[in-house]
């Protein structure tokens, strides 16, 4: 992927922020994933994914941390975004990874920034890449380009 970089600072207190939010709220199959976002304002709002007895019902901590940035911040431009998952309870030699958004994260990232940049996995260390890199070919009500 020709947009990846290497972590820095800004990155690694992303990934931080990500792994205290499911740290403090993981409950066993209903909330696993954390998500952090820093803002283009440089706010960091950060989600947990809420799982339901419904699965359709489910929602990703991306879109949790989204719609917090939304409503207590009025502020929808990601500049950077990442989530992780906490090990089940017994897995005692793993620990809380970086995961790649879903597919309809990707969408939905995109579409609050296009420029947004994702902390995905990349071997031993996380890497940076543009969102448009991880969604080639966005869907598209066909009128627009
Ligand atoms: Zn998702």
């Amino acid at each position: 992927m020709s947009g990846k970089r290497k972590l820095g600072k800004a990155e690694r207190e992303l990934i931080d922020a990500a792994k205290a939010a499911i740290k403090s709220r993981y409950r066993d199959e209903w909330q696993e994933v954390g998500a952090a976002l820093r803002t283009r304002s440089g706010k960091i709002f950060t989600g947990v994914n809420l799982d339901a007895y419904l699965g359709r019902m489910a929602v990703c901590a991306e879109a949790v941390a989204l719609g917090r940035a939304v409503v207590e911040a009025g502020d929808a431009g990601i500049d950077m975004i990442v989530a992780v998952r906490h090990p089940p309870p017994g897995d005692k030699n793993r620990t809380i990874r970086v995961v790649s958004p879903c597919g309809a994260c990707r969408e939905l990232i995109f579409d609050y920034d296009p420029k947004a940049r994702v902390i995905v996995p990349n071997g031993k260390l996380p890497a940076v890449a543009p969102i448009g890199e991880l969604l080639p070919n966005k869907y598209s009500r066909g009128a627009e380009g």
